[in-house]
């Protein structure tokens, strides 16, 4: 893994996406190294030469530059974290996501963090103190052994949700996303009855679901990966990738079905 420190002039860019207006990522790079990363896309931009996931850039002095935007911006909501997880391992030591938060506790822009890390409990005295802030954690997968295949250097899907609940009794606003939905490992109906148990038992707001996107980039590493470690499933994963309206339609009559025992607000995203 190259690690570098870097001096950004940006850290709140304009997104694109419709729920957020700013994005403010504190590295380039994410250590978290998940198979179907859709950020992939960033290394064209990074001047990198090692594969996505090798390398991560510590935008040092992001609070110094947040500080100055902050100040001269139209308001706006900040995602934290969308081309990277802002709080990755590297982040204990860095604290450049600590940083940042502390810049945006006397602003007054809304703040959304999206994680897959239980580390996001460190900072609850920041989050607790900024007056707009919703916590999304992502779960995708149960079985740990799959899961560290998929998400090689995240936390257990077990203390995300420990993660989820703690954040919910300090009363901050939290979501579950659940996306990618693994096939085979997690667009079966117990998975899904879980993830919505789960999420109750959190007392998350409300649940968002994302299929899986097989981007070029994307799919070619799935595709190894069940080639090489499962092939005995690969019908399914054909069945996924060449059925896409057919697969599609069988996973939202599987979360319908699944979600009508639960009074929880869902939003799928596909
Ligand atoms: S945590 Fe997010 S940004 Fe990091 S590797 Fe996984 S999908 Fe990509």
């Amino acid at each position: 893994m190259k690690i570098q420190e870097v001096f950004c002039k940006s850290i709140l860019n304009k997104t694109g996406i419709p729920v957020g207006d700013y994005a403010l990522n504190p590295y380039t790079g994410c250590e978290h190294g998940c198979i179907y990363c859709y950020a992939v896309f960033m290394k064209r931009f990074s001047g990198h030469k090692e594969p996505w996931g090798n390398f991560v850039d510590i935008k040092i002095n992001a609070a110094d530059v947040l500080h100055k935007q902050l100040n001269r911006l139209k308001p706006g909501t900040i995602l934290l974290g969308t081309v990277t997880d802002p709080y990755q391992p590297l982040e204990e030591k860095y604290e450049i996501t600590r940083s940042c938060l502390k810049e945006l506790v006397n602003s007054n822009f809304p703040v959304s963090i999206q994680t897959k890390s239980s580390l996001v409990l460190r900072d609850m005295d920041l989050i607790k103190e900024i007056k707009d802030i919703e916590v999304g954690i992502t779960a995708t997968i149960f079985n740990e052994k799959i899961r560290k295949i998929f998400e090689p250097k995240s936390s257990t899907t077990e203390n995300r949700f420990k993660a989820l609940s703690e954040l919910s009794s300090q009363n901050i606003k939290t979501f579950l996303f659940f996306g990618p939905v693994i096939p085979y490992f997690s667009d079966n109906k117990d998975v899904i009855d879980k993830i919505f148990k789960e999420a109750v038992h959190a007392k998350v707001v409300n649940i968002l679901i994302d299929s899986l996107n097989p981007y070029p980039k994307v799919w070619g590493k799935v595709k190894r990966l069940i080639e090489n470690r499962f092939p005995e499933i690969s019908d399914h994963y054909k069945f996924f990738y060449y059925d896409r309206e057919l697969y599609k339609q069988e996973l939202i009559a599987k979360i319908k079905g699944v979600a009508r025992d639960y009074k929880i607000p869902y939003k799928l995203c596909f």
